[in-house]
């Protein structure tokens, strides 16, 4: 099991293999291209019959770059050609945000985050007081040594002033009126939210029962691939802790993502018409918080202040690789058997 070296690699291993099983796949492309003028598209192969009662739906590259791991998951479960029972099909979607994935960004096209998105634009938008504090401090209009010094204090100063949880709450909680900025959730919703919609209610439509899993990776220990559950209900978490055992939930404070706004496992809560859907994200942890928040930073002031295709790309893109998707086999191993773990738990869940 290995990581892809680009999302065109990724794209076509994925397809190849859901050819290979005789898995039907719709292609919906994208209208921008990737770094080197590559199409981009978001992929989805339906495995097991369409009008089975129980569906799972597996999502990849929410967050563009960190569809390395996703991808490989997807495809190593196609590639294993796993039995599945006849009252259960498997959908999945193979980069939703492929613009991210290939340009190595956790945004999208509009540098929003998908999973700040998913918010009524018709109301208010959540506040960030915290993030309108640190903005300059955090994507900064040059990223040169000094003034990265002089940023870095300014976020020090605020974590010991309110605590460190208090910092990534405020920093990655998702924020609303800095379009340049980090963890930005945009003003209307974008094309992989319309996207993602468009297909949970075509896939899902008629199913009795839904489970979705996201793939994530960029928190928490290495390789380790932590279950987390958005504000579910007391039906969702009986099943979510009779299915997977343990599970955390960011708004109870448990889990290593800070409760955010706007994220799609909710929004695909409304979308998605079974009586039950039962969502989870996989967060699979790289290196430390710190490194991946840096690598953030970077790539946001990269697209913001700079030629995303010029001097700068390179050292800031390879940085988010290794924050994303770490190029170690034994990370990938890990990613692997935790996916297998869950995706099986899930099917087991469904139909028994
Ligand atoms: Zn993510």
């Amino acid at each position: 099991m290995r990581l892809a070296q680009d999302y065109t690699e990724a794209r076509g291993r994925f397809l190849d293999a859901a050819r290979e099983l005789g898995a039907p796949v719709a292609h919906h492309d994208h209208p921008l291209t990737g770094p080197t003028g590559e199409v981009l598209a978001t992929d989805v192969a339906i495995v097991g019959s369409p009008s089975a009662p129980n569906r799972l739906l597996v999502i990849s590259g929410t967050h563009g770059v960190e569809g390395f791991a996703g991808s490989m998951c997807q495809t190593g479960w196609l590639a294993e050609g796993a039995s599945i029972p006849d009252d259960l099909a498997i959908v999945l979607v193979h980069a939703i945000n492929p613009y991210g994935f290939a340009w190595i960004r956790r945004v999208n096209e509009d540098n929003v985050d998908l999973n700040r998105n998913c918010i009524d634009f018709g109301a208010a938008v959540p506040e960030n007081p915290g993030y309108d504090l640190l903005s300059g401090a955090l994507v900064p209009a040059q990223w040169d040594a000094e003034t990265r010094q002089a940023s870095d204090g300014l976020l020090l100063e605020f974590a010991t002033e309110h605590g460190f949880d208090a910092l990534q709450e405020a920093v990655s909680k998702g924020q609303y009126r800095h379009p340049s900025g980090v963890f930005y959730g945009g003003s209307q919703p974008v094309w992989s939210q319309r996207m993602l919609e468009s297909i949970a209610r075509t896939s899902l439509t008629g199913a009795e029962r839904t489970a979705i899993i996201d793939l994530h990776t960029g928190l928490g220990p290495f390789g380790v691939g932590e279950l987390i559950a958005s504000h579910p209900d007391q039906g969702g978490k009986d099943r979510l802790g009779s299915w997977y055992g343990e599970y955390t939930v960011p708004s109870e404070g448990t889990s290593v993502s800070a409760d955010v706004s706007g994220d799609v496992l909710d929004a695909l809560d409304v979308w998605v018409e079974s009586p039950e859907v039962t969502g989870v994200a996989i967060e699979w942890g790289t290196v430390d918080i710190i490194e991946v928040s840096n690598a953030l930073r970077a790539d946001a002031w990269l697209h913001a202040h700079a030629d995303p295709l010029g001097p700068e790309a390179g050292p800031i893109k390879a940085g988010l690789r290794a924050a994303f998707a770490p190029d170690d086999p034994q990370w990938a191993t890990l990613v692997w058997d935790r996916f297998t773990e869950v995706t099986a738990e899930a099917a087991n869940g469904l139909v028994t």
